[in-house]
């Protein structure tokens, strides 16, 4: 089975690994599922989630992490495109355009003047009022707008930070339209390009996430099977009492529970 695993909530909280996870991923990694980990997060590069994830003996490579900076990467390329793109956002964001062959520039007076066929956005810890501007300049110019998600708060270790939809949110304003594009859950692209990136169908894969309104939404629009953790931000009585869209196929309240209920999601598409 192709598991599309949120991080955040799910496999840690924080910097502290949540229990059980580890042993349980390495045993569907040895037992042939594909393990792919997704996040709307686009603040860090691959290499860096990997350093991490490995650190807590997950089972992982760098091209089984797709963040929503990753596939904000994937979409831009999508047809053989390659657009000039200016980064209204991290080096992290910008390290994965240029991953994929694409060109970078910032949000200034030169990088405006390079024509950007595209602007994406994400958490942008050096916002200025210069940079959200010039951002604004090459959207109202024809820039493609391409958000990678619209998460309106951070978890942070010290609270709750601006979220990259806080960006999204000026930037719109200023520009004067909505993005073209939306990434990251609960939007259905991150859950494809993760899919896409292994080969697989994304309605084959069954995600497991702890947020109703990210990870099940987006597993329910893409028509993958779910699995909703109470290790995260979600209650059960808040899972029970969701409308429809934002069911999950099961909840799970532990590793113990998950590796019950994927043995048996297994045992059925067998
Ligand atoms: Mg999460």
């Amino acid at each position: 089975m192709l598991l599309l695993v949120d991080l955040d909530g799910v496999v840690y909280r924080g910097l502290v690994p949540v229990p059980g996870m580890a042993e349980l991923l390495n045993e569907r990694y040895a037992a042939g599922d594909t393990v792919v980990y997704v996040t709307n997060n686009s603040r860090w590069h691959r290499d860096e989630y990997q350093a991490r994830l490995s650190g807590m003996g997950m089972p992982v490579r760098a091209d089984r992490i797709v963040t929503a900076a990753r596939a904000t990467a994937l979409v831009l390329t999508e047809g053989g495109a390659c657009p000039i793109t200016l980064v209204f956002g991290g080096p992290g964001l910008a390290r994965e355009l240029r991953d994929v062959g694409i060109r970078t520039v910032a949000p200034t007076d030169h990088g405006l003047a390079a024509e950007p066929a595209a602007v994406a956005v994400g958490i942008d810890l050096g916002l200025t009022y210069r940079r959200l501007s010039i951002a604004a300049d090459a959207v109202r110019r024809g820039a493609r707008f391409v958000a990678t998600n619209r998460d309106p708060v951070y978890p942070a270790a010290d609270g709750l930070w601006a979220g990259a939809g806080a960006m999204v949110a000026a930037l719109a304003t200023a520009a004067g339209r909505e993005p073209d594009v939306v990434v990251g859950k609960p939007e259905p692209r991150l859950f494809q390009a993760a899919a896409a990136s292994v080969g697989a169908d994304v309605a084959s894969a069954v995600v497991i996430g702890d947020g109703l309104l990210t990870d099940i939404a987006a597993a329910n629009r893409v028509g993958a099977r779910s699995v909703l953790m109470l290790t995260g931000v979600t209650s059960r009585a808040a899972a029970e009492s969701a409308p429809p869209a934002l069911h999950p196929t099961a909840i799970a309240a532990d590793a113990d529970e998950l590796g019950r209920i994927l043995d048996s999601m297994g045992a059925g598409s067998a």
